[in-house]
């Protein structure tokens, strides 16, 4: 008798705690995407989707750069996964099983970006005023019709898929990137394109970044370092994002590629939750920043040589 009704006691209990949790997971699994569903298909008028296991792209269904920024971000991510993707440097496969997959929804015209952009996001400026993307729903917003020619479509989503992924790469902080890693990687990977009969190139230095650069020399390591938001922001805004990528250019390719390494490493010392410190560049690269001054102005002036 006794032992009996300890079990029904044993059984309610489970119940109390395996019913509420199965709703819930129900909730979190099936409704909740559901629902994030629905929201971004208020955008379209007819709501095209294109899913794989990589990304969902949502956009009208006779919009033709549906299949065009598609294919863009598929041949972008593979890049990016195959070029730094190793364990060695980041965990960036580790994406693919990512608990919400990259969304990006490709709007009809300016008025639905700002419908979807919502008055949460008033006092920032919209990147490029022709795309977005929006860390807190994880998702890319590009307007289609300011992006009728190909290589701009490609170079708004590959820049918006860089701020995606290097957020996505921060896992138990909540910490921002530094400005200049962040908007420095972004540029630098909107240059990235097909080449002729050879694949892809991944990144690279736009000729007006350079120039813009090379109009103001001498450039020191840490002026790039203590960029702010509003140089960003700021109306000509073109020699921080001009400055921020061609150090990001010298990091990745300068002096036959030998601060490529330290340049993971200090994203992953980035990526570690808790503030910047403000020594970590020099940690990392174990040298103090002055010397790399003279390194960066010779890739400069080398660069603007070469073209
Ligand atoms: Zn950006």
């Amino acid at each position: 008798m006794r032992a009996s009704s300890t079990r029904r006691t044993i059984l309610a209990a489970s119940l109390l705690i395996v019913v509420p949790a199965g709703l819930l997971l129900l909730l979190l699994h099936l409704v909740l995407p559901r629902l994030r569903e629905e929201n971004f298909k208020r955008y379209f008028d007819r709501p095209r989707k294109i899913t794989n296991e990589q990304f969902t792209l949502y956009a009208e269904a006779d919009d033709p750069a549906g299949d065009a920024a598609a294919d863009v971000l598929r041949t972008f991510l593979n890049h990016l996964y195959a070029r730094w993707g190793d364990g060695e440097r980041l965990d960036l496969v580790g994406q693919r099983e990512l608990e919400h997959p990259v969304v990006v929804l490709l709007l009809r015209d300016h008025a639905r970006l700002k419908d979807y952009h919502g008055p949460r996001y008033r006092t920032q400026t919209i990147e490029f005023n022709a795309g977005m993307y929006e860390p807190i729903a994880g998702t890319i917003a590009l307007v289609s019709g300011r992006l009728s020619a190909p290589a701009e479509l490609r170079r708004i989503l590959c820049h918006e898929a860089t701020h995606l992924v290097l957020d996505r790469l921060v896992r138990g902080g909540n910490h921002d990137w530094s400005l200049w890693l962040n908007e420095g990687l972004a540029t630098y990977l909107e240059a990235s394109r097909p080449l002729a009969g050879v694949g892809f190139r991944l990144g690279g230095l736009t000729p007006a970044h350079v120039d813009t650069v090379s109009e103001r020399l001498p450039v020191s390591v840490a002026d790039v370092l203590a960029l702010t938001p509003a140089d960003f922001t700021a109306l000509d805004n073109r020699r921080a994002y001009a400055l921020a990528s061609v150090f990001i250019g010298f990091l990745l390719e300068g002096e036959g590629r030998r601060y490529e390494h330290r340049f993971w490493q200090y994203v992953a010392a980035e990526r570690a939750p808790g503030p910047v410190a403000p020594g970590r560049f020099e940690s990392v690269f174990r040298l103090p920043l002055g010397q790399l001054d003279a390194a960066f102005q010779a890739f400069v002036r080398e660069q603007r040589y070469l073209r």
